[in-house]
């Protein structure tokens, strides 16, 4: 399901109202897991992250998210993370950034602004993909490990800050 939604996600661009759904629907099971409650504050943080097109600082979330105290947004940010929901990024700043985990929003990469820390989401080629996969079996096949995952970070400059 988790992938249907991802594909969903990037042939629209935007998801469909039901994607929307379905994906609140995994987030609320998975935080239930924990025996938490998917509470208002949380799917407001998971609207913010699912609206957003890049990771977001708390200040930022907070921005969308009026009459939220920064300390509950980051309590309900944890519970999230832990819960499999969303997940943080660390930058080059002190400030974590926030996104929807990789299986509920799909798989993507990164451009990192080394000076003013702003993370960029973009999306691989099919080509550079397969590469990656192609070099990953070779790699597991020499050292034994499993691999499940990769990242691939571009580090650079934002337009703001060159
Ligand atoms: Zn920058
Ligand atoms: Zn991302
Ligand atoms: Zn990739």
């Amino acid at each position: 399901m988790a992938e249907v939604l991802a594909d969903e996600r990037r042939s629209k661009g935007r998801p469909a109202p039901d994607a929307d759904a379905v994906l609140h629907g995994a987030a609320a099971e998975r935080v239930a897991a924990l025996d938490q409650r998917y509470t208002a504050s949380r799917r407001a943080l998971v609207h913010a992250l699912l609206e957003a097109e890049r990771p977001l600082t708390i200040t930022e979330i907070l921005a969308g998210a009026k009459g939220m105290p920064q300390s509950s947004a980051y309590r309900n940010l944890t519970v999230l993370c832990e819960a499999g929901v969303a997940r943080r990024l660390p930058g080059v700043d002190d400030l974590g950034r926030f996104e929807l985990a990789e299986d509920l929003a799909g798989h993507h990469h990164h451009l990192q602004c080394t000076s003013c820390g702003t993370l960029l989401d973009f999306d691989a080629s099919a080509q550079l993909e397969q590469a990656l996969m192609a070099a990953a079996r070779r790699i597991a096949a020499e050292t034994g490990y499993e691999i499940t995952g990769h990242r691939l970070d571009f580090d650079g400059r934002c337009p703001r800050c060159h």
